[in-house]
């Protein structure tokens, strides 16, 4: 991931070293490089368009012309405006002042949610919380008993309903398999009942978007009140990553993004897009099948590797 961004982007600096002075020209020819080295790596138009634009007029600016080093002053702009772009400051989790914590995930079929949901559970209990996984994906056959068999790995522990029979022990809503919402509601009941202090709810996705989906996605958001909704995406698709962004935060709205299989050898984009695009911060990234491959997101981290 990044890596032909990153050789691009490090080449186009590196040809300003050595100036003294740059000319306004010098710095057209960088700009017009980072734009192609962008656009390459499939981040979406209007980013890159703002970005570069903000890039030319500090460049351009006193900033540079009377800095000891020219070169170096423009690479530390351009670190600081791509930190902007992926965000800025490292964005946490917001813990509810009265647990349980209510997370949900969205995004579409494949994008890494059941996945996401033990790697978040893994994740919480190292940070000393008593994690719940809640299944209401009940389209896909099978998201069920994977998300059983990741919380089992992780050790944490999955309220999911049984086919055909009523869940919930003591205590809970005696709701039958078959509806989301209430699956989601008596999970966090359950959580309520059994003090646990975070609720991920694993929630269905579609191989598109589609009404259905997002009025599903909605109800259970209203029924669960969560204090974070993370629309997960898949980072290989690429400039769909943003269409698929803006559908889910016009249809379900959510407060934080993940990034999903930054392992893979796309190029990047949406990693750079969806920022800005929607709004909100990327909070965690995933890079890998394996509950160890999760980590918080961190925009500095994250601009450095890229810049090399
Ligand atoms: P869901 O439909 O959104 O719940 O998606 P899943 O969690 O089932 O993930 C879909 C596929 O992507 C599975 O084969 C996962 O093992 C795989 N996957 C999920 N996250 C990652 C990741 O970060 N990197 C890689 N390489 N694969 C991932």
């Amino acid at each position: 991931m990044f890596d032909s961004l990153s050789d691009r982007l490090t080449g186009a600096l590196k040809d300003l070293r050595g100036k003294g002075r740059l000319s306004d020209a010098d710095i057209d020819r960088t700009c017009r490089e980072i734009r192609l080295a962008l656009l390459e790596a499939d981040v979406s138009l209007p980013v890159v368009r703002a970005f570069i634009a903000r890039i030319k007029e500090r460049a351009k600016g006193a900033e540079v012309s009377a800095a000891l080093n020219p070169a170096q002053t423009v690479v530390k702009i351009v670190n600081e405006e791509l930190i902007g772009i992926l965000g800025g400051e490292t964005r946490r989790v917001r813990f509810a002042k009265n647990p349980p914590t209510v997370i949900m995930l969205a995004g579409l079929q494949g994008a890494g949610k059941t996945t996401l949901a033990g790697k978040l559970g893994n994740w919480l209990k190292q940070q000393g919380h008593t994690p719940l996984l809640v299944a209401c994906d009940l389209q896909r056959p099978g998201a069920v008993s994977q998300l059983q068999i990741v919380g089992e790995r992780a050790g944490v522990q999955v309220f999911a309903p049984h086919p055909g029979t009523s869940i919930g022990g003591e205590g809970t809503l005696g709701v039958t398999s078959g509806d989301p919402v209430s699956v989601a509601k008596a999970g966090v009941d359950e959580a309520k009942a059994k003090h646990y202090d975070v609720v991920v709810i694993d929630t269905a996705g579609r191989l598109g978007i589609d009404a259905e989906l997002m009025k599903q996605a909605s109800d259970i958001r209203d029924a669960t009140s969560p204090d974070e909704v993370l629309f997960v995406v898949d980072a290989m698709i690429g400039q769909d990553a943003v269409s698929t962004a803006e559908a889910f935060a016009d249809g379900v709205g959510f407060t934080g993004v993940v990034l999903t299989k930054l392992d893979g050898d796309a190029r990047g984009g949406a990693a750079l897009s969806v920022r800005e695009v929607t709004g909100q911060p990327i909070m965690f990234a995933s890079s890998g099948e394996k509950l160890e491959d999760f980590d918080v997101f961190h925009p500095d981290r994250m601009a450095s590797r890229i810049l090399g």
